[in-house]
């Protein structure tokens, strides 16, 4: 079996101790590749390339950058299904939602381009005749990018876009277990020619790797997707040096449905926020918050639906439900619900592992959930649902906010009022009002509380990668 590489300094490198480990697919638990394993000396290497190359990619026109990173768009959007294939043999994904995910990962590099020539600076008026008063932005520095496996290609792109187009160099470290997906975006951007160094890979030892790029002085930002827990240990590791840190961090989102909603749309995003890419998704919902009065209806609605979703290996074109990334979070999901049936909840469909060959586990459904369960406080990361029920608005919105998580909230209503009181009042950096699926390029994505720090999308996602300078000119 041949062994996937890193890219440093534009060339392609074996790790420096011969080290090597296997990925495995997780529909068939065979493996897939052999990857080069790095560690603390080869990302020194990587920070010395992006440290070198940053002058000079920082000085080129927002134009020429843009010119390398829409090049590397058009060459993921013709690579589109045999990257999509990627990502489904090594998390899992069924292949249309990987198809949908590469469309988003390509549109961050695509819509930053753009974005990239309107980082305006101002002019502010003086206090004297004899002074003027500029303020102007500038790239960060090189950008240490650390990323997660459940959408491997889309969280690489929506560091890279931004980073790149505000003149940033990066040295990206993705998950282990999605390495070909990091690799053949790399191969795409060396056909794109992007200048030696402005963009490095190093694969391996998470702790290392991750300590190097806090510990070294050449990398002026860490930006990570992953964990509230390992998001910690970063912060707490970038505060020494006073290191900017973005955070992505994990999530617990409630989905409400008041007794004016439209059930039948209710139930439909109920599905598609909580069973896509089997419920590993910091923006699935984690908590179903039911009105009492329609309890009854919702749930024989919902179960019909998540009765028919049909599981399977995801290159399957049919496949809706794919496997779990790997055994620890199949026992992680079958814990929660052991837990929550011992302490009351019942099951309305599913709850064990399908009968497939794999990590598979059935789309679950479970009723009179209650807040001492683990699955109400602790991220599921599963195809499981529990279902809550509520009588007044006060009392439902307490309980979608009770919890240190604050990353995606979703309601379902038709009344107007309700759809601006209660979007204010949920303490999460994005809210759905009918709507399952809220992320798009051009908006602010991000958490408050333990969700995590900064947004990535919008023009306040390339604002991550931008220090301000104010200039006093006396003449
Ligand atoms: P994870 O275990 O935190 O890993 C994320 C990345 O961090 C991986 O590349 C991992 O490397 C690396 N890592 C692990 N320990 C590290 C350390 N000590 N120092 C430096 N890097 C370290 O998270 P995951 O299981 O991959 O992803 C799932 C989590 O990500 C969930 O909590 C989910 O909610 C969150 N997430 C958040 C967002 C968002 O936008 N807010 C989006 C997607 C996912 P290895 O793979 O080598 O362990």
């Amino acid at each position: 079996m041949i062994t996937k590489k890193l890219y440093i300094n534009g060339e392609w490198t074996e790790s420096y101790s011969g080290k090597t480990y296997d990925v495995t697919n997780p529909a068939t638990n065979k493996v897939i590749s052999r990857v080069a394993y790095g560690s603390a000396e080869e990302t020194k290497s990587a920070v010395k390339a992006a440290r070198d190359a940053f002058p000079g990619w920082a000085a080129l026109t927002a134009k020429e950058r843009a010119g390398y990173l829409i090049s590397l768009y058009e060459l993921m959007m013709k690579e589109k299904e045999d990257l999509a294939k990627l990502i489904t043999l090594e998390m899992g994904k069924p292949i249309k939602e990987a198809m949908g995910e590469i469309d988003l990962a390509a549109e961050y590099l695509l819509w930053n381009a753009e974005e990239g020539k309107r980082i305006y600076g101002e002019s502010i008026p003086a206090s004297t005749p004899s002074k003027r008063i500029q303020v102007i932005k500038q790239p960060i520095g090189p950008v240490g990018a650390i990323t997660p496996w459940n959408f491997p290609v889309s969280m690489l792109t929506r560091k890279l876009g931004p980073a790149l187009a505000a003149g940033c160099t990066v040295v990206v470290k993705p998950a282990s277990k999605t390495p070909s997906c990091a690799i053949r975006l790399f191969e795409l951007s060396e056909q794109a020619n992007f200048p030696n160094g402005v963009l490095n890979l190093v694969i391996g030892s998470s702790k290392d790797i991750g300590n190097e790029l806090i510990e070294n002085p050449a990398i002026k930002k860490i930006t990570f997707t992953g964990s509230t827990s390992v998001g910690k240990r970063l912060i707490e590791g970038s505060s020494h040096q006073v290191k900017k840190v973005s955070m992505e961090l994990g999530g617990h989102a409630p989905f409400i449905v008041f007794d004016d909603a439209n059930l039948e749309d209710a139930a439909e995003g109920a599905v598609v926020s909580k069973y896509r890419n089997s419920g590993q998704t910091c923006i699935c919902l984690n908590r179903l918050y039911v009105h009492k009065s329609i309890k009854k209806q919702f749930e024989n609605i919902l179960t019909k639906k998540v009765k028919s979703l049909k599981i399977g290996n995801g290159l399957d074109e049919s496949t809706e439900v794919g496997p779990l990334v790997d055994e620890e979070a199949l026992k992680k999901v079958e814990h929660q619900v052991e837990d929550a049936l011992k302490k009351g909840a019942t099951l309305l469909t599913g709850g064990k592992r399908s009968d497939n060959k794999g990590l598979f586990y059935e789309p679950t459904l479970l009723a009179n959930a209650a807040s001492d369960m683990e699955i109400s406080y602790e991220e599921t990361f599963g195809p499981v649902a529990p279902i809550y029920t509520f009588e007044t608005e006060e009392e439902v919105i307490m309980a979608a906010n009770n919890t240190e998580y604050g990353l995606a909230a979703y309601f379902y209503t038709n009344d107007l009022g309700r759809s601006i009181r209660v979007s204010e009042k949920l303490e999460y950096g994005i809210v759905g009002v009918n709507d399952p699926a809220p992320t798009v390029v051009q908006a602010p994505f991000g958490g408050v509380k333990q969700s995590g720090l900064g947004r990535e999308g919008g023009h306040q996602g390339i604002e991550e990668y931008l220090e301000t300078k104010f200039v006093s000119i006396k003449f």
